[in-house]
């Protein structure tokens, strides 16, 4: 018999590598996978490119139009290295939606009430047919409350701003500070468990993964085994 094919949530704090284990897992079963992170990361590159943002305030009139005629069309396109990149209006922006620019405001895009029902209507469509790892910061409350697995992680905030501050160093971003990153990991954290419009919070069936002091192979075999009891 085939195993039946489910729904995975993968929530939790800021840079937590939800969407490096997500994406592993859902290479590993042969799931889709879906950043959420990356679609408001994409509404806010939107928002600052045509200057919607102007000193941390949203013109949200203006956003609220340009979602409603269609002006922020948000896709994923698989590449031939076989990763997936965020496409913004037929165009990959991916290196663009990680920058510093786009982090420092995105918690307050995704604060907003029509834009995360956008998303939310996007992702559940995206979802429709199971089979699929999602991470994000509502999935497992909000998108997929019936998913059949749902992960919180965490680690400490020190652990996560050196693997940002690492990766933005690869990156080639040689100006960011440690203290920054930090920063903006803790702003983020603290925007995003206490607004109004679905807060981030720990579903009460999920179950906890924190990682501070786990490596990708025991983080990936954690997930895999958790996987095959939830298909059993
Ligand atoms: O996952 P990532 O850090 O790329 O997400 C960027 C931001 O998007 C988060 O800090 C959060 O404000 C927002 N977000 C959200 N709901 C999701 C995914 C991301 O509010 N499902």
């Amino acid at each position: 018999m085939a195993e039946k094919r489910i729904t995975i949530a993968i929530d939790g704090h800021s840079s937590t590598g939800k969407s490096t284990m997500a994406k592993a897992l859902a290479k590993r079963i042969g799931y889709a996978y879906v950043d959420t992170g990356a679609m408001y990361r994409a509404v806010t590159l939107f928002a600052l490119r045509n200057g919607l943002i102007k000193r941390g305030k949203v013109d949200e009139k203006a956003l609220k139009e340009h979602l409603k005629h269609g002006d922020i069309v948000i896709t994923f396109r698989p590449t031939k290295e076989g990763k997936s990149v965020t496409v913004l209006n037929g165009k990959n922006v991916e290196r663009y939606i990680r920058s510093m620019r786009v982090s420092n405001v995105v918690s307050i895009i995704a604060a907003i009430g029509f834009v995360r029902r956008a998303m939310v209507k996007q992702q559940q469509a995206m979802g429709k047919d199971k089979g699929v790892v999602m991470d994000g910061r509502d999935i497992g409350t909000v998108v997929f409350p019936d998913a059949e697995m749902k992960v919180f992680a965490t680690a400490s905030a020190e652990v996560r701003a050196q693997r940002r501050f690492d990766e933005l160093r690869a990156k080639g971003d040689t100006t960011t500070t440690f203290e920054e990153v930090l920063a903006n990991v803790t702003e983020r954290d603290l925007i995003d468990s206490t607004r109004k419009e679905s807060p981030l919070r720990q579903a009460e069936d999920a179950v906890v993964l924190d990682n501070s002091h786990m490596t990708l192979e025991e983080q990936d075999e954690w997930l895999y085994q958790l996987y095959q009891e939830r298909v059993k």
